[in-house]
């Protein structure tokens, strides 16, 4: 078997990835066609461009057009599933995926719907492929503590299969101990924490994260590279890092795969998860994500397999109710 095959089959863990940016763009046509907003795109040859990764400035203006196009929480069953079929086709054994309730929420769709019907795809996907998924809510830092403690009462009456928070979007220019109360809060309500950060913004954003809101896991994390003494101190406090390689080339956040910083973590004793963010919109899978670690930095089968039970042991599940016996490694 080649080593690309090899790759492909290893048994993987999604850690990081967002659903509405994980819309196929044949979904996107079909949600398109049934609500009442209507972009001027009818085949997918029409909506190649429009979906190809441009610039960040453009990514923001795809991701904000599928949110508008879910015009009923309904249509959170299909993409849920889809997203999940995509990870098993890349075979990925477990998810845990990122759900933006209030992108939502104030167009007027209704939090407990939502998450009913994630959860009906989530046990679609589980019986048709075996796939496991639990659910993490991105308070997204564009709105605000107030409304991110909003959703945690929502999650107090409405929390099925969630079991973590985070806090997304805008970086730069938000400190993290704006958010200070809100995780202290989730710690209290037994919620898991992370937190995207050190995408957009410097060390000194990490710095203040793990000391302000005390997460389990950092999102990107890439700045975090530049400082050693950080690195140490994620180690110490077995803190790991669900690296984005793909959408970090993709946003810029590294230059090439060559420069991004995830051996450099694993050196420092920082353990990794390998994640695929938004993956139609960064022309990413997770076998993408894989192959590509392979290629430019050279990551062989078994340190690629070896991450996956690294990941096993840092995802919000409980390892006593899912097997992952059949994590065996492929022979040449
Ligand atoms: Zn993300």
């Amino acid at each position: 078997m080649s080593i690309e095959e090899t790759i492909k089959q290893l048994p993987k863990i999604e850690q990081h990835v967002h659903i509405v940016g994980s819309v196929r763009p044949e979904t996107l046509l079909w949600l398109n066609k049934q609500g009442e907003i209507k972009l001027p795109y009818k085949t997918l040859d029409d909506l190649k461009d429009f979906y190809a990764y441009q610039g960040f400035e453009h990514f923001l203006n795809v991701y904000s057009m599928v949110n508008e196009l879910i015009t009923h929480e309904k249509y959170y069953e299909i993409i849920t599933y889809e997203m999940l079929q995509n990870q098993h086709n890349c075979n990925v054994k477990h998810v845990e995926c990122i759900f933006s309730a209030y992108d939502h929420m104030h167009r007027g769709l209704d939090f407990s719907d939502m998450v009913e019907y994630i959860n009906k795809g989530i046990s679609r996907a589980k019986r048709d492929f075996g796939i496991t998924c639990n659910i993490r809510v991105d308070v997204v830092r564009n709105y605000g503590p107030e409304i991110a403690l909003m959703l945690l009462d929502e999650i107090k009456t409405n929390g099925n299969n969630i079991v973590s928070i985070d806090t997304g979007g805008i970086e730069e220019g938000v400190l993290p101990r704006t958010y200070a109360k809100v995780y202290e809060a989730a710690r209290e309500q037994g919620l898991r924490l992370t937190a995207h950060q050190g995408e957009a913004a410097g060390a000194n954003y990490v710095w203040e994260c793990i000391e302000q809101l005390k997460p389990e896991r950092i999102g990107h994390g890439v700045s975090a590279a530049q400082d050693p003494n950080l690195l140490s101190k994620l180690t110490r406090r077995g803190i790991s890092i669900e690296t984005c390689p793909m959408s970090n080339l993709r946003t810029g956040a590294v230059k090439s795969l060559k420069d991004h910083p995830i051996r450099r973590f694993m050196e420092a004793g920082v353990k990794v998860s390998i994640n695929t963010d938004d993956p139609p919109m960064f022309g990413t899978d997770m076998n993408t994500e894989y192959l590509m670690l392979h290629r430019e930095l050279g990551f062989t089968a078994e340190e690629l397999y070896n991450i996956g039970l690294d990941s096993i042991e840092t995802s919000f599940i409980d390892e006593q109710a899912v097997s992952y016996t059949h994590l065996t490694l492929p022979t040449n």
